[in-house]
């Protein structure tokens, strides 16, 4: 009987998409890479009109209504647009970041343009888009390892580059805690939150690294204190089975645990219904953090990018039925340069997405590539400067922010000579005694968002943006033709 309500759920699950289509819009990014700032600005220019020449849909006039709908999924949290809205315009502050899964559903009316549509030329599309922390894609390796597996690896990376010095607290605390002693919780919890400082630590603004699992160790969602979290990797007992009681036998429960009923429930509910899907990246930040956060970045992008080919992995391939079609993959912050460095930041992501994709052997064919900037913070400008013109951006720095010692208030109007990025994108990439150049001239402030224009009735235009129109154009401009 089960199987029957199953097979008449998805029957009317069937039915439901024929008439009235929908779409499941991914958006992912490791933290801080820009998915609530892109979520709000894409809703917000779709809801007020805003300048979207490349969205042929609403550029030609198609479009005839948008508006927010109530989700489909009662149990996801709602992606909080307004909440987001009010501190971006209202306020001109950025919004709190994505902390776990959420979504909000829009609904767009419109007429078809291929000539065999024209017979029923109304048409209405949903698309659901789902926010969610990059970080959980990250688990997906971890389904294939075993604890011992997962603790020297994770203890070998703990040992190279500036890692080393962040994480020695963590690994003396481990290396001392008796591992074939007895299960204790005080010290399963000290060793966890030692663990989780190391994360952090590395996550942080001056180091900007990527590579991070468990994944839920920094975004736990509604799991913070749970004990499918509370466990640490250990260095590796002698040879032999641990002993029963043991902390590493405590330890190895906890690990297997976050894996059965954290890391396959999300893969199996949420990523799986997944039909498109737009990764944010913040490249800008690991190119200017130097060589070791972009060598991480790219590698973090190798496991994002494996999750997408679920030919890659036994357990996904076990239970996706369909495939995300479309993958776009963002450089976020394009408005901390001038224009003509946009194409640069677009080549050198292009770049960093093969080599991702060389690593794990998968095709690059299909997933595109952009640059962007979901708010543009900044207007463009020239200066003079001893004869010679230079482009500039001009934008209100956030209070705190500095350059040259400079120190910036969060109230002045700035220019800002942004540096450019190297014209040759391979020479990121290489030693620096190849090539590299061992500091790139850019001048990076965080901006505060941008005043938005009233019209005369004191009605506040939409967010202004970079080539956010592509983005949409490519997500979804395909299922409004
Ligand atoms: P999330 O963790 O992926 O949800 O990241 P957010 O969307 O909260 O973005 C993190 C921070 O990056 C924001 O607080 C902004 O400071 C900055 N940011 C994100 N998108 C943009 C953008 O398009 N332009 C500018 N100037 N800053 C951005």
């Amino acid at each position: 009987a089960d199987d029957a309500l199953i097979a008449l759920d998805t029957f009317s699950d069937r039915t439901a998409g024929l008439m009235h289509p929908s779409l499941r819009l991914g958006v992912t990014g490791l933290s801080r890479a820009g998915k609530t700032v892109f979520i709000s600005s894409l809703v917000h220019n779709l809801l007020n009109g805003g300048r979207l020449p490349v969205f042929e849909a609403v550029r030609s006039g198609r479009v005839s209504k948008i508006r927010l709908a109530p989700q489909p999924d009662d149990a996801v949290p709602r992606f909080q647009y307004e909440d987001h809205i009010a501190a971006l315009v209202r306020d001109r502050i950025w919004p709190d970041s994505t902390r776990a899964i959420s979504q909000i559903r829009l609904t767009l009316d419109y007429e078809s343009a291929s000539g065999w549509g024209r017979m029923f030329s109304r048409g209405e599309l949903s698309i659901d888009i789902v926010d969610y922390p990059g970080e959980w894609l990250l688990d997906l390796p971890l389904l294939s390892q075993d604890f011992r597996a997962f603790s020297a690896q994770t203890w070998e990376r703990a040992e190279k580059g500036v890692r080393a010095e962040l994480s020695r607290d963590w690994r003396d605390r481990a290396k001392a805690a008796a591992l074939s002693g007895p299960a204790e919780e005080l010290t399963a919890r000290a060793l966890a939150e030692s663990f989780t400082t190391y994360l952090r630590a590395c996550r942080s603004d001056e180091r900007a690294l990527s590579i991070l699992p468990p994944g839920r160790f920094l975004m736990p969602g509604d799991l913070e204190g749970s004990p499918a979290l509370t466990f640490s990797p250990l260095p590796l007992p002698p040879e032999g089975r641990a002993e029963p009681g043991s902390l590493w036998a405590m330890m190895e429960r906890r690990y297997e645990a976050y894996k059965t009923h954290v890391v396959k429930p999300f893969f199996r509910e949420h990523f799986a219904r997944i039909d498109r899907q737009i990764v944010l990246i913040d490249a800008l930040t690991a190119i200017n953090r130097g060589a070791e956060a972009v060598a991480d970045l790219e590698e973090a992008l190798a496991e994002v990018l494996a999750c997408f080919r679920p030919g890659l992995n036994s357990f996904l391939s076990s239970f996706l039925t369909r495939r995300i079609d479309k993958v776009l993959i963002a450089a976020t912050k394009a408005d901390h340069l001038h224009h003509e460095s946009h194409d640069r930041l677009e080549r050198i992501t292009a770049r960093l997405v093969q080599r991702a994709a060389d690593r794990i052997g998968m095709a690059g064919a299909g997933l595109e590539v952009m640059a962007l900037a979901a708010v543009r913070a900044t207007r463009e400008a020239t200066v003079e400067e001893g004869g010679a013109k230079l482009p500039v951006i001009v934008g209100v720095p956030m209070s705190g922010e500095t350059i040259d010692g400079q120190v910036f208030d969060g109230k002045r109007r700035t220019a800002i000579f942004p540096g450019d990025l190297p014209a040759n994108p391979d020479l990121l990439f290489m030693p620096v005694d190849a090539g590299r150049p061992a500091e790139l001239p850019l001048n990076f402030v965080r901006f505060r968002p941008p005043e938005i224009e009233e019209t005369g009735g004191g009605l506040k235009l939409s967010v202004p943006h970079i080539r956010l129109d592509r983005a949409m154009q490519f997500l979804f401009g395909d299922r409004l033709a």
